[in-house]
């Protein structure tokens, strides 16, 4: 295998367990979530504004999207800043 097919796999297998983590926290959302107040989701985002493991729009610990993160009740910080 070339070193550029390793890469490859690595980012593929990167984005499929990102997928597969989104689909996770859909179904506890689904299941046992609602939507957070508004006054809930601007403390969240207060927080991963300030937040040194932020990426953009995604937290680089978990990868997940924070516009829907932030929304759902069944979700949490995977630092425990909130
Ligand atoms: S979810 Fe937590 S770790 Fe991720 S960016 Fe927000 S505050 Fe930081």
């Amino acid at each position: 295998m070339l070193v550029g097919d390793g890469i490859l796999l690595v980012l593929l297998l990167i984005n499929m367990m990102r997928v597969f983590r989104f689909i996770l926290a859909l179904i506890k959302y689904i299941i046992w979530g609602e939507q957070v107040t508004q006054e809930v989701y601007d403390k969240r985002l207060a927080k991963c504004e300030r937040c040194d493991e932020r990426c953009g729009k995604t937290c680089c610990v978990c990868g997940c999207y924070l516009n829907k993160k932030l929304q759902w009740s069944s979700e949490s910080c995977p630092k425990n800043k909130w």
